[in-house]
């Protein structure tokens, strides 16, 4: 059974729908990603998901309990990594991981016996005793993410894991989200990084306005709504190039100095670039963030 069904859910602010009619379906043991604009309703979606706040509308199944009636014994069995740091600062990393086993019920005994298992998996072994606040932002997220297994849940939930992580902090993450992975645990993530979802997910829902408006794997996302190659060009005499780079291929886009033609052809661009003179160019096969900015617009959502 899929370890977390949402079916026609809908959540009001106000007159306005933030989540509208929303339903979703997630396969154990797989990542599937939840990608949007800001405001587009990821984080209001998994606080319903968790029975944290309530719908005006639709079902959810929580591996197999139905919410918010059983939300308190359906989250005893889920993970959750949320957006910001809630670790306790004046405790040390293995006082957090003891607080947080006695908030699931679990005894000191138990807590104790699961921790040298989940530092040496977070790379925090040599940081028991350290406290938070000399923890490196990767190690603070590490421990978020270890301490969210102190359950050894099915399912973690995790909101933005890697925002505001340098690119090796990242790296590190996402093999600890792959070992997961591998160990058969379902996640469920939101990230605005889309080689992160390109990379870890099975299955992506791309949401705006409340709604799911694309749902596939990352491959099959790329390959229906994008043609396959895209050039980047950019450089003196763009303004006078356009007409010419649209007429050459599928579909054109301008964002600020670069225009991006997406193309089947991307030689007939990339001589006429050449011919032009002055123009420099980016030849590369097309993403996922192609396909998100195709569907939801490279308008600014603040
Ligand atoms: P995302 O996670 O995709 O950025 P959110 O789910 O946080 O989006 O928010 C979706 C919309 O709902 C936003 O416009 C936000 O301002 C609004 N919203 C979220 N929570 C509340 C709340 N408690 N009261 C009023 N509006 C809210």
């Amino acid at each position: 059974m899929s370890p977390l069904i949402l079916k026609g859910l809908t959540k009001r602010y106000g007159a306005t729908p933030v989540v509208d009619d929303l339903s979703l379906e997630i396969a154990a043991g797989r990542c599937h990603g939840l990608l949007g604009p800001n405001g587009a309703g990821k984080t209001t979606t998994l606080r319903l998901a968790l029975g944290l706040i309530e719908a005006d509308a639709g079902e959810i199944r929580l591996l197999g309990h139905r919410l918010p009636r059983e939300a308190a014994a359906a989250r005893q069995r889920v993970g959750v990594v949320p957006q910001a740091d809630s670790l306790d600062p004046d405790f040390s990393v293995r006082e957090n991981l003891l607080a947080y086993g006695r908030y699931f019920g679990l005894s000191r005994r138990e807590t104790e016996a699961r921790i040298p298992a989940l530092l040496e998996f977070a790379g925090l072994s040599n940081k028991a005793e350290a406290k938070v606040p000399t923890l490196s932002g990767g190690m603070k997220r590490r421990l978020t993410l270890a301490r969210s297994l102190i359950n050894d849940p099915e399912l973690i939930i995790l909101d933005e894991p890697t925002t505001g992580l340098d690119p090796q902090a990242r790296h590190l993450f996402w093999q600890c989200l792959r070992r997961l992975i591998q160990q058969g645990k379902t996640l469920l993530l939101t990230t605005h990084f889309m080689d992160e979802a390109e990379r870890l997910c099975d299955r992506i829902s791309i949401i705006d306005h409340g709604r799911i408006i694309a749902e596939d794997s990352p491959r099959a996302l790329i390959e229906r709504h994008i043609e396959p190659h895209v050039v980047e060009v950019f450089g003196e005499g763009l303004a006078d190039w356009v007409g010419c780079g649209r007429s050459l291929c599928q579909r054109c886009e301008q964002a600020g100095e670069t225009l991006f033609c997406y193309t089947d052809e991307p030689t007939a661009v990339t001589e006429a670039i050449d011919r032009q003179g002055g123009l420099r160019y980016l030849h590369r096969p097309a993403n996922l963030e192609d396909v998100f900015l195709k569907l939801t617009g490279r308008d600014l959502r603040e």
